[in-house]
């Protein structure tokens, strides 16, 4: 729910009163009518007021896999997406949005290939995961949705305050970037100990940037430097993520050439199996995936490799772009610049 407009509508009620709305929506409330503790003239008065939830939702999708993933909207029709994966440990993560679309450009991404609609308010993120808590506890919350967290820190970290109360502590909580170098330097500084994950996706300069044009600005010393930073600040493991592109950036001499910029505490690689989206790139095999991760592993760089979820329904990494799945009949829902499928 939109906090601030719940600020503003118990203005003249007693301070705890937003404190208890809050608490009860954490919990998974379902609408105001719960709040079995709030005056009923108040929780109606809410009701028409204050709309329980700052997104709508449009459309959810399950996956063979039981991921699901949710087309919501904002008040103004922007699309945003979340995705919720569970797994057979139990574990039930929330994969988050933080933006509209994204303003960054990297050629292998579907979210990329959108247009950038709007940074997200930290009531807006928080809705996404609530969305998914109304269907039961969820532990785990993972900034890797559409949009670039670093370029509206604020109000990711402002989301993350908050996130405890809906049972996803910060050392459960990572904020991904593509290297947006001063939101590295912010987010040390910053009191949360969330973790930090970073698309590297590439080993050399040159190739970071043919990929991510976002190396142009910000190229891969700084960046690693920062990181570095960070894990001598916060004592966590920064995350590598490197999505495995065949003929690209799977080769053997890769794997070294990347061992030989990560140092072994300060960091741990999560091997991405690239996920289909409609653009030039091949994924690498199940060997090139698993001879890479051995190769890093020979070197001492903790590695492990992404599974893969939600595919079939275009949830997985990098497949987010708002729109239906294949051959799921996508009525109302604009396709993407890409088209559907
Ligand atoms: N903008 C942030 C948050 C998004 S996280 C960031 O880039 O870190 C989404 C992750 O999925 C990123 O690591 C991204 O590079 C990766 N990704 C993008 N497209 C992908 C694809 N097609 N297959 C697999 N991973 C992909």
């Amino acid at each position: 729910m939109d906090l601030a407009r719940l600020e503003d509508a118990l203005i003249g009620q007693p301070r705890f009163r937003a404190r208890q709305v809050w608490a009860w929506a954490a919990r998974g409330a379902r609408g105001y009518a719960e709040m079995t503790d709030l005056p009923a003239g108040l929780r109606e008065r809410l009701a028409a007021e204050v709309p329980f939830s700052s997104l709508t939702l449009e459309r959810e999708d399950r996956s063979r896999d039981g991921t699901l993933k949710a087309l919501l909207r904002t008040h103004e029709g922007r699309p945003v997406e979340a995705v919720l994966m569970r797994y057979r440990d139990e574990r039930r993560s929330v994969c988050v949005s933080s933006q509209s679309g994204c303003p960054l450009t990297c050629s292998f991404c579907a979210t990329g290939q959108m247009r950038f609609g709007r940074n997200l308010t930290a009531s807006e993120i928080l809705d996404q995961v609530l969305h998914f808590r109304r269907r039961g506890a969820v532990d785990h919350c993972v900034f890797m949705g559409m949009g670039e967290p670093m370029l509206n820190l604020q109000a990711v970290l402002g989301a993350c305050a908050r996130l405890p109360e809906v049972g996803v502590t910060h050392r459960r909580t990572t904020i991904s970037t593509v290297g947006w170098l001063p939101g590295i330097r912010r987010l040390s500084e910053s009191e949360l100990p969330v973790r930090l994950a970073l698309s590297l996706h590439a080993p050399d300069d040159a190739l970071r940037s043919q990929l991510m044009a976002v190396n142009e600005r910000y190229p891969l010393a700084g960046v690693l430097d920062a990181c570095r930073a960070y894990h001598a600040r916060r004592r966590r493991r920064v995350f590598i993520e490197y999505v495995m592109l065949a003929g690209v950036n799977d080769r053997y001499e890769q794997a070294l050439a990347l061992a030989r910029l990560l140092d072994r505490r300060a960091f741990k690689v999560n091997l991405i199996p690239f996920n289909p989206t409609d653009t030039a790139f091949t994924g690498s095999g199940p060997q090139a995936i698993a001879a890479f991760a051995s190769a890093l592993r020979r070197q001492g760089i903790p590695t492990t490799v992404r599974l893969a979820r939600g595919r079939d329904i275009d949830a997985a990494c990098g497949q987010l772009a708002a729109r239906a799945p294949a051959g799921a009949g996508a009525a109302g829902v604009p396709a993407g610049p890409a088209g559907a499928g």
